[in-house]
């Protein structure tokens, strides 16, 4: 019997890997742009981490880590989502000492335990930044144009952007209570989830995406209405920002996060053709999370984005460009004597920069040409046993049909001159 993939998970085949280069070298153009740099830390980590670095009463802690004890007995947990594993990089090695403000980005996967539906897998890839150091709104509106750019980049319109704050450590608990007392009687009307969010973390209950729960918390108090003067003149300069970069947005107040490191600014961006999995993109300031993570207080915004989803938007839209695999030459021997001449000239070839392929399949010429017809291939070489006793070969310009007895050393020069031309 055949062994299958594990459910949720996805093999990138050949005939789609052209679109992730395509999509990863947008990303790194803008990053180069915006001066991001790449970091690239492991797929697992302690499991401690996460629990300290996304909170224990999220879904992700609560539901969907993939958490697993090695032989030497460590806890450890493939990351779920990269946060919090840039920011133990960031302590470990110190980036700090090097300068005030560290622009970082990741490209990578990431593993939950989801339930696998389209746009929703188990290991899946995202597109992360991370800035951390300043505090001042600028950064935020810096990291939500380069995502806008990005997205704007890749052809994609019918986006929305959703904004909020979340207020801080000041704040939030008034409001908190603000929001408790309004859902105090309503609690037995919610879905068991959100009654043990009640308690723990009820700004949870706004993001609940059960329709129930949406309804009984219409009318529910807004944080943007509790904002301490701090969070708030930060709030509104973001927006001034965002309006001066001619960038929309919507405010949505349901967009919470409701842990204590995450901190004002919180942002969404959604394709809603894509529906239960139109959220393509997610971030936040998370000013609380490097002291969380045992560093000296620091603040800090990113954001995360699905690259399955865009590629799902992208597809959607008709927007992947369509990529060539023609090649140079093919190279035909006549015969398995001629194959040590046709591979030289192969190497030759290819090292020179020209692509090329040759039959490795031992086939009659009326095979090959068909291979060098799949391939489009603008040339053929054809050797055989006469024209190789005389060092030639007979190359066909497979545009023109024209056939030329040249000398063996002269294709490359033959194929360059028309492959410039
Ligand atoms: P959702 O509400 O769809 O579960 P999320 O709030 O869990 O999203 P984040 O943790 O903010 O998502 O992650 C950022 C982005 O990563 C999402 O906007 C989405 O594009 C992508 N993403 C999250 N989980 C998955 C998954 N299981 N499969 C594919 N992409 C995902
Ligand atoms: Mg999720």
């Amino acid at each position: 019997m055949l062994v299958t993939g594990p459910r949720g998970t996805k093999d990138i085949l050949p005939e789609a890997s052209g679109n992730w280069q395509y999509i990863e070298q947008v990303i790194r153009d803008i990053c180069r742009l915006y001066l991001y740099k790449e970091i690239r830390t492991p797929v697992f980590e302690h499991t401690e981490l996460f629990l300290r670095g996304i909170g224990e009463t999220t879904d992700i802690v609560e539901k969907e880590m993939y958490t697993f004890t090695d032989r030497g007995e460590r806890s450890l947990t493939l990351r779920p989502e990269n946060t919090a594993a840039v920011v133990r990089s960031y302590l470990e090695n110190k980036l700090y000492a090097d300068t005030l403000l560290n622009k970082l980005f990741y490209i990578g996967p990431m593993f939950r335990y989801d339930r696998p539906q389209a746009g929703r897998y188990r290991q899946f890839h995202q597109f992360g930044v991370e800035a951390l150091g300043s505090k001042g709104p600028a950064i935020d509106a810096e990291i939500i144009m380069l995502a806008v750019q990005l997205l704007r980049k890749l052809g994609l319109d019918d986006l929305t952007l959703y904004l909020n704050s979340v207020g801080c450590p000041q704040c939030r608990p008034i409001y908190r209570e603000k929001l408790q007392d309004f859902l105090r009687e309503k609690t037995s009307h919610l879905c068991s989830d959100c009654q043990s969010r009640f308690e723990r973390n009820p700004m949870r209950v706004l993001d609940c995406k059960k329709e129930k729960c949406t309804e009984e918390t219409q009318g529910a108090p807004h944080i943007v209405d509790c904002l301490c003067d701090e969070c708030s003149t930060h709030f509104n300069h973001l927006k001034s920002l965002l309006t001066l970069a001619e960038v929309d947005f919507k405010l949505n107040p349901r967009l919470v996060r409701g842990l204590d490191y995450y901190t004002k600014t919180a942002f969404e961006i959604q394709y809603a053709p894509l529906g239960a999995q139109s959220a393509v993109c997610g971030g936040g300031r998370y000013d609380g999370l490097v002291a969380e993570c045992g560093g000296q207080p620091t603040p800090g915004i990113g954001f995360a984005i699905g690259i399955e989803r865009i590629l799902l938007a992208l597809e959607k839209q008709k927007l992947l460009p369509v990529f060539s695999n023609t090649i140079d030459v093919f190279v035909a021997p006549m015969g398995i004597d001629m194959q040590g001449i046709a591979f030289k000239l192969l190497c030759n070839l290819r090292e020179n920069g020209i692509t090329a392929e040759m039959d490795f399949m031992e086939k009659g010429i009326k095979w090959q040409m068909k291979q060098a017809n799949k391939y489009s291939a603008k040339f053929v070489a054809i050797i055989g046993e006469e024209e190789a006793a005389q060092d030639k070969i007979m190359l066909k310009n497979m545009l023109t049909g024209v056939q030329e007895l040249i000398n063996i050393d002269e294709v490359q020069q033959k194929i360059e001159l028309d492959v410039e031309a």
